[in-house]
């Protein structure tokens, strides 16, 4: 959050749930009494933290706050640490540690006791760290700076584009293309996994309008990725039913694709994976055999698809032993009657020999990076051109 000097953060009487941490500039922290006649409690500066009462009670302000010069503040929200309130996290530490030392400072003056010296200064780099990105995800969300890229998967028989997997971008305009390693796991740690999930849906569905508008002769499915959190949130399945009769899409143009990893969450991720299959849905296994597989689960969970990791096919030509578990792998496929993408394919050896191993579908660097959606329609219609000449 920027601000120029005189810019009112917040007032006195107010009820607020956001506590400021300043990155750069001073704020003056002030009473009003009369109209134009202020008095003046203090002014403070860079590392220091404002307003951190509200997220203990969300009281009214007992005073006001503005900038007395240019400032950058980083904020933060009551519900930023109520989803951190495992103890364990560092905002929450740090917060905690911070209320203290304000509260032993606040009975201090109280009684009259001489006060230790102010230490207002944040070390927490960790933890700050944290917020900030969270805060600039967020910044980011509503400033419509998050894009969905599309890479190609491509069927080995026939050559033909077989559909596409959406993933993420966030296009900063300082920063330049950001790809989700950066900030995934602080995007999926957070509540606002959901609403930029839903997102993802809507933007994956306007794609695929538009790649069947055109005369590509496009027939593939968009895989959409989806987290544990946004699978469990609270209406998952009748809020996917809203958004896919509002855009008039077929659910079997789209694969869901849920990592291994979501089989730890037990039985209840096979009933709402099952109702997104009834509603038409396909469903698909990323990063299969990276270690959280459980066989017995494989059997009972209703899937259409399984993805072959990377580091599988990465060593598929190096190690007599990952192809015995390439074949293996490929073979479980066949008798569950799953279709297998091999993920990662980066020269044509690993493609012929993931082929000749069984594996139909192949994604990788090799075909194509991820790519901007206009530059997806480009290359679905030159591959469109290739296969009909
Ligand atoms: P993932 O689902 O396993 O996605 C495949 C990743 O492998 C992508 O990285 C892709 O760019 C990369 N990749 C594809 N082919 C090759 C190749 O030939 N060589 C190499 N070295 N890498 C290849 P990306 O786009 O950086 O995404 C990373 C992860 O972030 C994804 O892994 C997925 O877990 C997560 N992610 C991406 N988009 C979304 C999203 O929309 N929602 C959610 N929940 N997670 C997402
Ligand atoms: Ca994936
Ligand atoms: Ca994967």
């Amino acid at each position: 959050m920027k601000l120029k000097p005189g810019d009112v953060i917040f007032r006195q009487g107010e009820v607020g749930d956001t506590a400021y941490l300043i990155e750069k500039g001073q704020v003056e922290v002030f009473h009003f009494k009369m109209p134009d006649d202020d008095s003046h409690i203090a002014v403070l500066g860079e590392g220091e933290i404002f307003g951190e009462m509200a997220l203990i009670d969300s009281s009214v302000r007992s005073a006001s706050t503005r900038a007395k010069t240019d400032c950058e503040l980083l904020v933060i929200k009551k519900d930023q640490l109520l989803e951190r309130l495992d103890a364990s996290d560092s905002v929450v530490q740090m917060m905690m540690r911070l209320l203290m030392r304000r509260l032993v400072q606040r009975t201090q003056q109280v009684s009259g006791l001489p006060q230790p010296p102010v230490e207002n200064h944040l070390h927490d780099k960790h933890a700050i760290d944290s917020i900030r990105l969270e805060s600039q995800i967020f910044e980011a969300f509503e400033n419509n700076e998050f894009e969905i890229y599309q890479q190609p998967i491509i069927d080995l028989v026939t050559h033909r584009i077989a559909g596409s997997e959406a993933l993420l971008r966030w296009v900063s305009p300082t920063m330049g293309v950001i790809a989700p390693g950066k900030f995934i796991d602080v995007l999926e740690a957070s509540s606002m996994i959901v609403p930029i999930g839903y997102w993802i849906f809507e933007e994956c569905f306007r794609q695929d309008k538009k790649l069947r508008e055109q005369d590509l002769k496009y027939d593939g499915a968009i895989s959409i990725n989806v987290s544990v959190r946004q699978l469990l949130s609270a209406g998952f399945v009748s809020h996917l039913k809203t958004l896919v009769n509002k855009h008039s899409v077929d659910p079997a143009n789209f694969k869901i694709e849920v990592t291994e990893r979501i089989l730890m969450e037990g039985g209840v991720v096979i009933d709402v994976l099952t109702d997104c299959r009834t509603m038409g849905f396909q469903i698909s296994l990323d990063d299969f055999g990276t270690g959280f597989s459980s066989l017995q689960y494989l059997s009972k969970m209703p899937l259409d698809y399984i993805k072959i990791d990377r580091s599988f096919v990465m060593n598929v030509l190096k190690d007599t032993k990952v192809k015995a578990v390439v074949r293996s792998i490929l073979f479980l496929a066949q008798q569950l009657n799953l279709k297998v993408i091999a993920e990662g394919i980066e020269t044509d050896l690993e493609a012929a020999e993931m082929r000749k191993l069984g594996s139909e579908l192949a994604q990788g660097y090799l075909y194509s990076r991820p790519l901007e959606f206009s530059n997806y329609l480009k290359f679905v219609a030159s591959v469109a051109q290739k296969v009909a000449a």
